[in-house]
C-alpha cells in the first residue's frame, strides 16, 4: 500500500539517502534497521513530507501528495522519538493534539478510551505536565498522541531510545497489540533483536542505501549483524 521508487532525500546540498526502493505490505509490520546515520529517521521524514526528496512515495498506488498535516488526514502518521512531546503541556493536551485530522474529531471521547485501552498509565497520569513524565510515559505519549490521528499505517521513531530494557518491553507489547489490531506499523529501530522480533519484513539501510530486504522468518541474528557492521566496499 505505501511505497517508495528511487526516493532520495537529504539535507540542502547533503544527500542522505539514495534511490531507496521499498514497499510496506498493508497490515505488516516493516522494521527498518541500520546503524547511526544511516538515514533512518531521514526516511520516516521523507515519507512525512519533513524533507524534500525526489523519486515517487506512493500510497494505493498514487503519488503522496501534500504537507505533513494533509497526510496525517490520509492517516499516515508519525510518532517522532519520545522526547519530543509538548513538555509544558498536559498528558492530555498533548494527546487531543494528534487528533487535530477532521475525521478523527467526531467521536473524540471513544477515540480518547481507545487510546487509553492501550495506554492506561497515561489516563492516570492525564492531568500531569508532559515535562515531568519519565522517558517510556513520554515514549507512550508520543505512541498515543499518534493513535489519535486513527492511523492507517503508523511510522515509529526509535521507540526504544534511552529506555531501560523493563519498559522497552512493555512499549513493544503495545506495538505487537496495535499490529495485532490491524494498523500497518513501519518502526525505525537500532536493536537489532527487538526489531527483527516484532518484525513481519526487515529492510536494512546502511550509508543511505538499503542493502537487505527480507521477510523477518527468515533472517538470523548472527547474519543482520554481520550485515550491519559490514564495511563498506
Ligand atoms: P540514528 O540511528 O543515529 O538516529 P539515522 O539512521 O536515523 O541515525 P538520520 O538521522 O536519518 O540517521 O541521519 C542521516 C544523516 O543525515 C546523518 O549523517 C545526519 O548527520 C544527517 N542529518 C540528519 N538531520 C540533518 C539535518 N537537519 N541537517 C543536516 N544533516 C542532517
Amino acid at each position: 500500500m505505501l511505497e517508495t521508487r528511487n526516493l532520495s532525500a537529504g539535507y540542502g546540498a547533503i544527500t542522505v539517502l539514495w534511490d531507496v526502493n521499498l514497499k510496506f505490505r498493508a497490515g505488516a509490520l516493516t522494521s527498518i534497521v541500520g546503524p547511526n546515520g544511516a538515514g533512518k529517521t531521514t526516511l520516516l521524514r521523507a515519507l512525512t513530507g519533513l524533507v524534500p526528496h525526489t523519486g515517487e512515495i506512493l500510497l494505493d498506488g498514487a503519488p503522496l501528495k501534500g504537507k505533513t498535516w494533509d497526510l496525517a488526514a490520509q492517516g499516515l502518521v508519525m510518532v517522532p522519538e519520545g522526547r519530543l512531546v509538548f513538555r509544558d503541556m498536559t498528558v492530555e493536551e498533548n494527546l487531543f493534539l494528534g487528533a487535530y485530522p477532521a475525521r478523527c474529531r467526531g467521536d473524540l471521547s471513544a477515540n480518547l478510551e481507545r487510546m487509553y485501552s492501550f495506554f492506561p498509565r497515561l489516563k492516570e497520569r492525564r492531568a500531569q505536565l508532559a515535562g515531568s513524565l519519565s522517558g517510556g510515559e513520554a515514549q507512550m505519549v508520543a505512541m498515543g498522541r499518534g493513535l489519535m490521528a486513527k492511523p492507517r499505517i503508523l511510522l515509529i521513531d526509535e521507540p526504544s531510545l534511552g529506555l531501560a530494557p523493563v519498559i522497552v518491553n512493555e512499549v513493544f507489547e503495545i506495538i505487537r497489540r496495535l499490529k495485532e489490531e490491524g494498523t500497518t506499523i513501519v518502526l525505525i529501530e537500532q536493536n537489532t533483536r527487538i526489531a527483527l522480533s516484532v518484525a513481519d519484513d526487515v529492510h536494512l539501510i546502511r550509508s543511505g542505501k538499503v542493502v537487505m530486504s527480507e521477510p523477518a522468518a527468515g533472517i538470523d541474528l548472527d547474519r543482520l549483524h554481520d550485515l550491519y557492521f559490514a564495511r563498506e566496499g
